[in-house]
């Protein structure tokens, strides 16, 4: 069933190339992780959900997959490049908490959303902090041929290595005008390798090195941590498209340094586009955003939110409003009440659902066409000739490959309370059936009323609705 090629789109080459494992008996992954300074928006959870997809596909297509996700609690400046504050120091200040204690609520938030999303937890998820010695050898290796120390610390020479930012498309504008200078640097792209505390100044986190008491720069620890985990050279690394600008290119710098070759680290490097709304690029500057839990208390289901992400390919910019969330949420829905039906239909005539697989087999071996695999579904669901054991194990692939968990997800679980909803489902249920004796006695004003009562607390009454829904939360 798995027999179409493999293909992915490497920002490296800049095409699509057909995919095939360095070591078929493990397929080793890497995805930048989060910055645990704050929650994550439902932006960057489209970054894991995408680098979900492609491991989800890797294992379908038969290759055993290590899938590491690394947490950042340190070194991420509030540019991307050396400027301005780590981002955990001054969460921790303005929120009067230590550092670990703001690491461990916003990992463990992060976390939440990962499995409310259905995301497969990655084999190890590897924490900064904890490589420190680590960042400290990696360094010492490169530093004598590739690095200088400044007042500020040790750089990365960028005119070191070959062909320094080929991943990057817009270094020459956007990106370098993102790179703040540091006074002593000698190339505008030089990168912090280990930023010394400033004297008199002491930080939360900060570690004794050869280069003085401070702490890594951000860059290092993703080289550190693939190497140390995966092996370079390893067969993916992934991360959102503003990682292809500066992140990534000084991490395959530091890889190419570190092995002395022209390796960049990873064979294909793989960025999903932005989530955007109608001010641009989901952000966190921007003081109030959305993350998962404003969805869910709106009353989404979190897996609305991943069906709303397949829906477009990743490379594609996808926008976010709440029509399309509603929307999306409405086709979830059809798809739960049209598996309910089939469970209990009659044995159809057809032989397999094969020729189903093979058509989803074929979407998301083309670079991870998950929009094309929807209808895929959809139809397989629809299809009356499969008997319906045929369907229902057809159903547990889908679910292997889109993570919706479609086999046992039901309407209940869809009926997510909104949190100013005043009515528990019960409360509401018992309403309803108050109306309907009400409509059997053929008292209307009462029936009504009760409607209007309901209407009140926020709760519709969908009487006849084509999909059998009794009642929805306004
Ligand atoms: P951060 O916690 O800022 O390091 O980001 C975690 C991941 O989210 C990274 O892979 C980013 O590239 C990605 N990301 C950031 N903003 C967005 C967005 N609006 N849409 C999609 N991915 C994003
Ligand atoms: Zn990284």
């Amino acid at each position: 069933m798995t027999s179409t090629p493999l293909t992915l789109y490497n920002s490296l080459s800049r095409s699509i190339e057909p995919f095939q494992p360095i070591d078929p008996s493990l397929t080793r992954v890497y995805t930048c992780g989060p910055t645990v300074y704050n929650y994550q928006h439902i932006g960057n959870m489209r970054a894991f959900l995408f680098a979900d997809t492609l491991g989800r596909v890797l294992r379908w297509k038969g290759w055993p997959t290590k899938h590491i996700i690394n947490i950042t609690d340190v070194g991420h400046l509030t540019s991307d490049a050396d400027a301005g504050d780590d981002k955990m120091e001054k969460a921790a200040a303005a929120q009067a908490k230590s550092i670990w204690e703001i690491a461990a609520h916003y990992t463990d938030a992060f976390k939440h959303d990962v499995a409310r999303l259905n995301i497969v937890p990655p084999a190890e998820w590897t924490v900064a902090t904890d490589h420190i010695a680590q960042m400290i050898d990696f360094a010492e290796k490169i530093a004598p041929e590739h690095c200088y120390e400044i007042e500020s610390g040790l750089y990365f020479d960028s005119t070191s290595v070959p062909d320094y930012g080929r991943l990057a498309r817009t270094i020459s504008d956007e990106g370098e005008s993102r790179i703040d200078p540091v006074s002593g640097k000698r190339h505008p792209q030089d990168f912090a390798i280990w930023r010394k505390s400033p004297e008199g100044e002491q930080r939360q986190m900060e570690w004794d090195s050869p280069w003085g008491r401070g702490a890594p720069g951000w860059h290092l620890e993703c080289s550190v941590m693939s190497h140390q985990h995966l092996g370079h050279p390893f067969d993916i690394h992934t991360g959102g498209i503003d990682h292809r600008e500066i992140h990534h290119p000084n991490e395959i710098a530091q890889n190419q340094a570190f092995c002395s070759c022209g390796d960049s680290g990873a064979r294909i490097w793989m960025h999903n586009n932005f989530l955007v709304d109608r001010g641009g690029k989901m952000s966190k500057s921007t003081g109030e955003f959305l993350k998962l839990q404003v969805l869910v208390d709106a009353g989404y289901h979190p897996l609305a939110y991943r069906l709303l992400c397949l829906q477009a390919q990743y490379r594609s910019e996808l926008e976010f409003t709440w029509d399309n969330l509603a929307a999306a949420a409405k086709r979830l829905k059809r798809l739960v009440q049209a598996i309910e039906h089939f469970r209990t239909d009659e044995a159809g005539t057809a032989d397999s659902a094969t020729a189903y697989l093979m058509r989803l087999d074929e979407a998301v071996s083309d670079d991870l066409a998950t929009p094309r695999a929807l209808p895929v579904l959809e139809d397989m669901i629809a299809d009356k000739r499969l008997p319906a054991a045929d369907r229902l194990a057809a159903l547990a692939a889908f679910d292997a490959v889109l993570g919706l968990e479609l086999s046992t997800l039901t309407r209940a679980d869809l009926r997510v309370r909104p949190a100013n909803a005043t009515l528990t489902a019960d409360a509401i249920d018992a309403r309803l059936a108050d109306r309907k004796q009400a409509r059997i006695d053929k008292d209307f004003a009462r029936s009504d009323a009760i409607r209007d009562e309901l209407a009140a607390a926020g709760v519709e009454v969908m009487d006849g609705d084509p999909l059998g829904w009794d009642w929805k939360l306004t």
